[in-house]
């Protein structure tokens, strides 16, 4: 019954805890070199299952059931000859084989962690082989190396330790700037914090030697009213001071809130595609917004806040341990009881927000998902599967949310009745001295405001675990970004050069990741001026190696030489600035067409971005729309035919004169006469620069200087059309088969 309350993910946490213990007994404190999950046992059952490897030992802990007893197997990494993995049918298996060459399997599990388990084989055999094991950034460990838990996909960040510490001191770093700011408003929260304060103590006297004055000689109106105005300016000050406070935090946390917002889209703009595409879109926008929100507010509302309770009670307690030291000992006693709840309430309530973090974002990426693909939703007649879909998450977030809220609101007044019980310990002692004569109305009066405000921050405070819990979340989404390598980044010093236009591949192997080679060993040059025609079966690695050129990925060994300069050298917005890319989708920014075309260059005269136009042969059309060239184009262009997005493309590339000129399937996607049309367009294009051009339809292709045949990643053959078409290899068999379909489609 005991379990049947906890969720899938306080379990998941259990039994890692277990497992991670359990290997603890063999390998002792010492940090694994690398760690992973698994999940399957070799009859194909599900278990919870952890290998982690040292130097000399890999230990293996895996259990059947939640509380089921932990079986332990542990190899020598010197007995591992030959670690391999196996693919098989929704599983892969790690396995070695013993000195006699039999083949064992050490653990399997289901592609959930797949990645994990294949660095594994590579790490045992780096370790086997006494080779260094350098751990890949790609695939740094995917459990926290301190206490076992494993991390969020695509983060790196253990909210759990002693993460917080180091995000605050972030935070302090960013706020540096604002030091001025901050020690003003520090300043007023003194002097609000000293006139609270202030407060009681008047009132006392107000009380005592005005209106209870032991001797009444000394009473006057005009006296009490004096005390009594004091009384309202004190206030009135109060009021005016915390006012200036808020005013000059909002400022300086708004700023904050931008530089961090700018931090944030500078470093996804930063990123190189294959980071980004780690993420869904929806989890970045979330970090970029509603976490800088949390965070912002944070700053505005609850910081400020936190430090006025935190000096009011401070202020208060020695006040009050100078005047009446019993009476705050009374006060407190509850304090100890009520600090150990809010402790297990806090780290219970981590939990519960983390999880609906995560639930928020994928509500949020499931909507962008939608949205961008709207007309296939359409056109499939989808919107009722998708509202759906949508539905059932946002419900899922309504109930945890009221489920966090619920247990919230029962905990709390609770927990206040609780530290309400010194109050009432304090009530009960005053009354007996004032009954006892030792205390006045007056002393009472303010011991009992000291009391009620010294419970204001401890009830304030009880409240702050949650804010800080989903505070501390959001900051931590944030300074992942921030903090995340950048693998295609700049050197130092990178060169500014002028692309004369000579490419040369030397040895060039590149993969998306450690197990896959996508591009084996690819060397070949095209001089200046050359039009490179790449082709090559789907999947061979033709739109690969174009973005290897444009570095969006960098090789994994060779090198890419522009003009005999490797493009790592050079500056990512030289390089990127002299190559034209002509995609087979364009996309069009939402904005006028004129901006579109003159997006490459935004500096080009208007003459000039007529004349791009002109020689794509956008402009007819362009004159023709009803605000010409002022037309905006709706989101994605969607107004604008392919043919017609694609022009614009082609005027964009014209504008800015690249040296080097790239066309992915630029005209894959037209009719074959539009595409003929375009054709002429790009041939004006092509003049004088260095192109690389991938066509599905291989006759667009005929003009190419020289035709690079891609297999499976390897260079096949090389050579012009008609060398290629004499040689009757792949591409050879590749015309022909086009013909074939050209010959059905006509008699079609
Ligand atoms: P082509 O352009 O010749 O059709 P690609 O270069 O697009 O081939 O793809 C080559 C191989 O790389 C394919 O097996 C494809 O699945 C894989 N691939 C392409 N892009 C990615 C990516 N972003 N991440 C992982 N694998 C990819």
């Amino acid at each position: 019954m005991r379990f049947k309350t906890q969720n899938s993910f306080q379990i998941q946490l259990k039994i890692s805890t277990r497992l991670r213990d359990e290997i603890k007994t063999v390998i002792g404190e010492e940090i694994p070199v690398y760690n992973f999950n698994f999940d399957l046992s070799p009859d194909n059952k599900k278990i919870y299952g952890l290998c982690a490897m040292t130097k000399e030992l890999l230990v293996c802990a895996f259990t059947e059931k939640y509380d089921g007893k932990i079986n332990l197997n542990t190899y020598s990494i010197a007995s591992l000859f030959d670690v391999q993995y196996t693919r098989m049918y929704g599983a892969i298996s790690l396995e070695y084989h013993d000195e006699n060459g039999i083949y064992y399997e050490i653990c399997r599990a289901t592609t959930r962690y797949e990645d994990a388990l294949m660095d594994g084989a590579d790490y045992l055999f780096d370790l086997h082989d006494k080779k260094s094991v350098k751990v890949p950034e790609k695939s740094k460990n995917r459990v926290c190396p301190k206490c076992g838990r494993p991390y969020r996909k695509n983060s790196t960040t253990c909210l759990h330790c002693g993460g917080a510490k180091k995000l605050l001191f972030r935070l302090a770093g960013i706020a540096k700037p604002y030091t001025p700011q901050i020690t003003l408003s520090m300043l007023l929260f003194f002097a609000v914090s000293g006139l609270n304060i202030l407060i009681p103590a008047i009132n006392k006297f107000l009380i005592d030697e005005r209106i209870k004055a032991p001797d009444a000689s000394l009473l006057s109106f005009r006296s009490l009213l004096v005390v009594v105005i004091a009384l309202a300016v004190t206030q009135l000050t109060v009021n005016i001071l915390s006012v200036l406070r808020s005013v000059v935090l909002l400022k300086t946390s708004s700023k904050m809130l931008v530089k961090i917002r700018s931090m944030l889209f500078a470093k996804i703009q930063k990123m190189s595609i294959g980071k980004i595409s780690d993420h869904t879109s929806g989890d970045l926008i979330t970090r970029i917004t509603s976490d800088t929100n949390t965070l912002n507010e944070f700053l505005t509302y609850d910081l400020p806040e936190c430090m006025q309770q935190g000096i009011l009670l401070l202020g208060i307690i020695i006040f009050m341990a100078i005047q009446q030291p019993v009476l705050i000992l009374l006060a407190i006693i509850p304090c100890p009881l009520v600090i150990i709840m809010f402790n297990i309430i806090n780290r219970f309530m981590h939990k519960l927000y983390r999880r609906q973090w995560f639930i928020g974002m994928k509500a949020n990426s499931i909507m962008h998902d939608i949205f961008q693909g709207i007309r296939v939703v359409k056109v499939f007649g989808m919107e009722q599967n998708e509202t759906a879909k949508f539905d059932s998450i946002v419900s899922k977030e309504k109930d945890i949310r009221q489920k966090n809220e619920t247990l919230w609101n029962l905990i709390i007044p609770n927990a206040n009745f609780l530290m309400g019980i010194g109050e009432f310990i304090v009530l009960y002692f005053v009354g007996v001295k004032i009954l006892n004569g030792e205390m006045t109305l007056g002393d009472m009066t303010q011991m009992t405001s000291y009391i009620s405000i010294i419970y204001g921050p401890l009830r304030y405070f009880s409240q702050l675990p949650r804010k800080l819990v989903r505070t501390g979340t959001s900051i931590a989404k944030i300074f992942e970004i921030i903090d995340e390598e950048e693998d295609v980044a700049d050197i130092a010093g990178a060169k500014q050069i002028d692309i004369q236009g000579r490419v040369e591949f030397k040895n060039v192997c590149f993969g998306y990741n450690e197990h896959e080679r996508v591009l084996d060993n690819i060397s070949f040059c095209a001089e200046k001026g050359e039009m490179i025609g790449i082709v090559g079966h789907s999947g061979a690695g033709k739109s690969t190696l174009i973005n290897l050129i444009m570095r969006l990925y960098d090789v994994d060994s060779g090198k890419i030489l522009i003009d005999g300069v490797d493009i790592r050298e050079i500056s990512q917005e030289s390089l990127r600035r002299q190559i034209g890319v002509v995609l087979q989708e364009t996309f069009l920014f939402t904005g006028t067409v004129y901006d579109n075309i003159v997006y490459a260059r935004p500096d080009a005269p208007r003459d000039e971005v007529v004349r791009a136009a002109k020689l794509s042969g956008a402009h007819k059309f362009i004159i023709k729309l009803p605000d010409a060239y002022n037309t905006v184009v709706g989101e994605r262009g969607y107004t604008l035919s392919g043919g017609e997005r694609q022009r614009i493309a082609i005027a964009r590339a014209i504008l800015s004169n690249p040296r080097i000129l790239i066309l992915d399937e630029a005209t894959s996607a037209l009719d074959t006469q539009t595409e003929k049309n375009i054709q002429e367009a790009l041939a004006a294009l092509i003049k004088n620069r260095t192109t690389f051009a991938i066509a599905h339809r291989l006759s667009t292709l005929r003009n190419a200087t020289r035709l690079i045949v891609l297999d499976k990643g390897e260079i096949a053959e090389v050579g012009t059309h008609d060398e290629l078409i004499r040689q009757k290899g792949i591409y050879y068999g590749l015309v022909m088969a086009q013909r074939q379909m050209s010959k059905m489609d006509k008699v079609k």
